[in-house]
């Protein structure tokens, strides 16, 4: 009992400590947005959406001097937490945060309250980018070229390297000249079939209308951009006259072929000090190493590693050996008894370990977004239907087989590692040593977890393909 209350007043005084610094830190580095700019009543482009994409393409279209450029953002500042890279994922439900959750899912997500996936995305400029784990990678040529086939063409990555290039360049010399940037949620108005303005309630309370002299660009992420566009009247006619909504065109793919690939954690216990436990977190010392000199435990995601597999496997090592559960149940969205099944040594703070994410890189599974209403406040309804191919299923089991091997390899086994199979009661009955299938489906159906990575809904490919290869919505 004295233990714990030691622990206790220790994770007080750091967590006062944290924010104390943070206040300081947040209040003479931040850079501000500006509040509420006077606005034009034209300009030559209007993104709308400031994440990942939307602030690359301002700051390109702002090189050019006589360029005007107004910038929409839905969401406000995010804290100093999206600036330490261990800490962003406790921005996760919080006001930066637009904290979808998935409908109920029928094939996967059985562990998880309501069968529902938490889906958090960046609300604030710079998106989702200011909440992710800071993995960079343009990916692999033959997966560009692929996309040729399905009828994206100049997206070769040998057209796409020397844009890639550039975006490398940009992070170190980044303009906002003749930007524009507004907290706004945002709506498009077409005249004509013709995006022509964009509609925005302003703090009078009035809607104002903006109008583009060249081309709006919805850069809204991959499933605020679909929502958006069928407000806007652009997506599958019978949805749009569901929920009365003039349809400007007929566009049946917004919204259709949402994909995700889903991480399956798999929990390693080691003997050796090489991992982030909570305790280590949690110590001064880490605190004040971040603060003087940038380095240490929260200085990096606690990714050690990723690696590619055959046939679209993949394993990520998260080299976090224990954590705190109240924070990851929230963002998992288990119930205790899924969380703790999956990470048997919870109640430890010094347990050294690391989480492999199993992943199956190129799932087959197709879901959607819809509309849930009209009104653009409202989240709309999100059904990545994870796992409803079974080929997704033998990829993540093919993935779990690749991160066997690599624990009984002689490098791992001399840090002590071993799997700490999750022992659920939905799927107990079915483990036998020799790890069959049937148990590695049952435990991957119960667990996995989005990938963060959803993407497709406003598709090149196919029979009716949204946007054409210059990424201009087709039928207009
Ligand atoms: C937790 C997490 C971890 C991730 N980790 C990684 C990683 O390590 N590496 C990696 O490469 N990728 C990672 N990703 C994925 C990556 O962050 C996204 O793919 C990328 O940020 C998407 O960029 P985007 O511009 O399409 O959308 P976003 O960056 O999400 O930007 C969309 C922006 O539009 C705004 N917006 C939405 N609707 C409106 C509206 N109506 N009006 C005005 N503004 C609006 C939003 O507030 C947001 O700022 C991660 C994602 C998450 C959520």
């Amino acid at each position: 009992m004295k233990k714990y209350n030691t622990f206790l007043v220790k994770y007080f005084v750091v967590n006062v400590v944290l924010l104390c610094a943070s206040v300081l830190i947040y209040h003479y580095y931040a850079e501000s947005i500006i509040p509420t700019p006077s606005l034009y009543p034209y300009y030559d482009y209007i993104i709308v959406g400031g994440g990942t994409a939307g602030c690359v393409v301002g700051a390109l279209l702002s090189e050019a001097s006589n360029v005007n450029v107004l910038l929409i953002e839905a969401g406000d500042e995010f804290n100093i937490l999206s600036k330490i890279p261990l800490t962003p994922t406790l921005i996760q439900r919080g006001s930066n945060d637009w904290s979808f959750t998935s409908t109920p899912q029928k094939f996967s997500s059985f562990g998880l309250k309501n069968k529902r996936q938490f889906i958090p995305r960046g609300k604030g400029l710079g998106g989702s980018g200011q909440l992710n784990y800071l993995l960079h990678d343009v990916g692999i040529p033959s997966d560009y070229d692929n996309w040729i086939k399905l009828g994206a063409r100049g997206w070769y990555y040998s057209d796409l390297k020397p844009y890639f290039e550039k975006i490398f360049m940009l992070e170190k010399h980044s303009s906002d000249v003749g930007t524009k940037v507004i907290k706004k949620n945002a709506r498009v108005h077409f005249k004509n079939k013709k995006a022509q303005a964009i509609e925005i309630v302003l703090s009078d309370n009035a809607t104002h209308r903006i109008i583009t002299r060249n081309e709006i660009i919805i850069s809204c992420g991959s499933i605020k951009t679909p929502q958006l566009l069928m407000l806007s009247g652009i997506g599958p006619e019978h949805h749009l006259k569901e929920h009365n909504i003039e349809v400007v065109v007929n566009s049946e793919s917004v919204g259709r072929n949402l994909h995700d690939h889903l991480n399956f954690p798999l929990y390693v216990s080691i003997d050796k000090p090489l991992s982030v436990t909570l305790s280590k977190m949690l110590a001064i010392k880490t605190l004040t190493d971040y603060l003087w000199s940038g380095k240490g435990y929260i200085s990096s995601s606690a990714i050690a590693a990723i690696g590619r597999g055959p046939n679209s496997t993949s394993l990520t090592l998260f080299a976090l050996g224990s954590a705190d559960e109240t924070i990851l149940r929230e963002i998992a969205n288990t119930d205790s008894e899924t969380f703790r099944a999956f990470f048997p040594l919870h109640h430890n703070s010094s347990q050294e370990g690391f989480v492999f994410l199993a992943n199956c890189l190129q799932p087959e599974s197709r879901g959607s977004i819809t509309l849930l209403n009209a009104d653009p406040h409202s989240s709309p309804i999100i059904d990545p239907n994870y796992l409803s191919i079974n080929t997704d299923i033998e990829c993540t089991i093919r993935a779990i087989r690749l991160a066997i091997e690599v624990i009984s390899t002689k490098a791992f086994k001399d840090i002590g590692a071993v799997i700490q199979w999750p022992k659920l009661k939905t799927c107990q009955h079915l483990w036998t040593d020799d790890v069959p299938d049937v148990y590695l489906e049952c435990i991957v159906r119960v667990g996995a977890l989005t990938g963060h990575h959803s993407a497709g809904t406003c598709s090149m490919a196919g029979d009716t393909p949204v946007v054409d290869q210059y990424l201009q919505l087709v039928y207009l």
